[in-house]
């Protein structure tokens, strides 16, 4: 029994657009936002660290929106889920 050739994806299918991707992360935890008493603001430069974020697991053209396959973040690349032949 043979794998499934992998089909990485390099353009959008749908619209074309070499802009890139993105994928979605649900982000969840507290922050700490650093204050100088006269109420400006100080160093935030860690603010975000604390957060655990969970990657979601689809990549979505940046353009057009349209789902265009799964991100393995191994690999680094894109597989794609909907295989025509
Ligand atoms: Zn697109």
């Amino acid at each position: 029994m043979s794998l499934p050739s992998v089909h990485e994806v390099e353009v959008c299918p749908k619209c074309g657009s070499q802009n890139g991707f993105y994928i979605r992360s649900r982000v969840s935890g507290l922050v700490q936002i650093n204050y100088s008493f006269d109420g400006s603001g100080s160093d935030n430069q860690d603010m975000y660290t604390p957060l655990k974020h969970n990657d979601q697991k689809f990549a979505y053209c940046q353009q057009c929106e349209s789902k265009i396959g799964r991100w393995d973040e191994k690999a680094k690349s894109i597989v794609s889920t909907r295989v025509r032949f």
